[in-house]
């Protein structure tokens, strides 16, 4: 039994709730209270209940105390609260709980290329990128403090308005940009100017990040630096997103936390056994052996397990390594007639057919088949002057 409900009370939940359940209802209350959302005083005062009700309510120690000496116990070193708006910036992770009227600038979306071999092995990349910072001399201001006035032609808008009679009782209005501010709705005398940024307030700045590329992180995958993007003045600043491009590799493919390779081999290999070195991405040599005896047939799949990609958070837990085999044939001709006849007594025997007297049997010749051949046929075929498939008729069109 809990001393007191009041806490409870506030985000609408029962004192037997779970975490998942404090967390759902604080984010429907919170959504709805904001003093965005509903200005006024009565809800602030609620929005700032509710965030002060799960400041408490998540906190496992403080929840503890709660339940059993009520609001009383937790007067007792206390500590500080948190701002409401804090409490729900951190819930939300920043996006959802922006100030009222606090502009932000654009996020920049990088893409970074990485080798399939960074991302097994994990690696720190530097990479430069190009953005706007707030002017260093003048903190933003675009020339002496006090000197930027709003512009007294446009009204501090950037724009005009001016109206052209086009008819005796029609006029036309046109929107242009100030000539006096160019825009900006500010003006300045020149000799306040700040030298260093011609009164633009920013300055282009060249910033290296150094980007952690984790072990078995993904294509695609983002690393956002938080507050990294262009700085302007009266806004708050975006983020950098970088986007990984994962770059395909040579040898290995990858299939989530697998890998896969294709492997020949020779038809030796294949029924008499083998035994082949592979590199790992991070620079091992596994062996792997297909043991006398054993055969692998053409297109056969083999696995290795814990060789594939290692799981980001995770890395010592690896996904699968599939090798898939493809086997070599020999070419035309690669036996004498003599000695095919000891091969073919070594391997399995055919299985013969009986002749059956009654049927009369056709000789037909095997030829190799062209691959231009058939795709010039297929043309053909959508080439037909009445525009539809010409089924056997274009087969018997076509000469060599
Ligand atoms: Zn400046
Ligand atoms: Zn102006």
């Amino acid at each position: 039994m809990v001393k007191e409900t009041k806490l409870y009370d506030i985000l609408g939940v029962d004192p037997s709730a779970t975490d998942a359940q404090l967390k759902k209802a604080y984010r429907k209350m919170a959504l709805k209270y904001h003093p965005d959302k509903n200005p006024g005083p009565e809800n602030e005062e609620k929005f700032k209940e509710i965030a002060a009700a799960y400041e408490i309510l998540s906190d496992e120690k403080k929840r503890k105390v709660y339940d059993e000496h009520g609001e009383e116990g937790l007067k007792e070193g206390a500590g500080d609260m948190h701002n409401p708006m804090d409490i729900f910036d951190m819930f939300f992770g920043g996006s959802g709980g922006r100030r009222r009227g606090e502009k932000r600038t654009k996020d920049m979306v990088h893409p970074l290329r990485v080798s399939l071999d960074d991302l097994y092995n994990g690696k720190t990349s530097k990479l430069a990128v190009q953005r706007n910072i707030l002017c260093g001399s003048c903190n933003g201001i675009g020339g002496k403090k006090g000197s930027v006035k709003k512009c007294g032609q446009c009204g501090g808008s950037g724009v005009q308005i001016s109206v052209h009679r086009i008819g005796p009782s029609m006029v036309q209005q046109f929107q242009s940009r100030c000539d006096l501010c160019g825009g900006r709705g500010e003006t300045m005398n020149d000799k306040d100017r700040c030298q260093t940024c011609n009164g633009n307030k920013v300055a282009r700045d060249r910033k290296i990040l150094e980007v952690h590329i984790d072990k078995g992180m993904k294509d695609g995958q983002k690393i956002t630096f938080r507050g990294e993007s262009n700085q302007e003045p009266d806004h708050e600043t975006g983020d950098i997103i970088i986007v990984l491009d994962e770059m395909e590799h040579r040898i290995f493919k990858r299939k989530g936390t697998d890998l896969l390779i294709n492997m020949e081999i020779e038809l030796s290999e294949a029924l008499c056994g083998f035994s082949k070195v592979i590199t790992t991405l991070d620079k091992r040599s596994l062996v792997i052996t297909s043991h006398p005896g054993d055969v692998i047939k053409h297109d056969d799949s083999k696995v290795v397990l814990n060789e594939g990609m290692p799981q980001h958070r995770n890395p010592f837990d690896k996904g699968r390594l599939f090798i898939q085999f493809k086997v070599k044939f020999p070419s035309d001709r690669f036996l004498s007639t003599s000695n095919l006849g000891k091969l073919a007594a070594l391997l399995p025997a055919p299985e013969q057919e009986p002749m059956d007297e009654n049927i009369e049997y056709e000789e037909v010749e095997l030829v190799q088949m062209d691959p231009d051949h058939e795709r010039r046929k297929r043309h053909a075929a959508f080439d037909s002057p009445d525009g539809g498939p010409r089924g056997g008729r274009g087969v018997q069109c076509q000469t060599q």
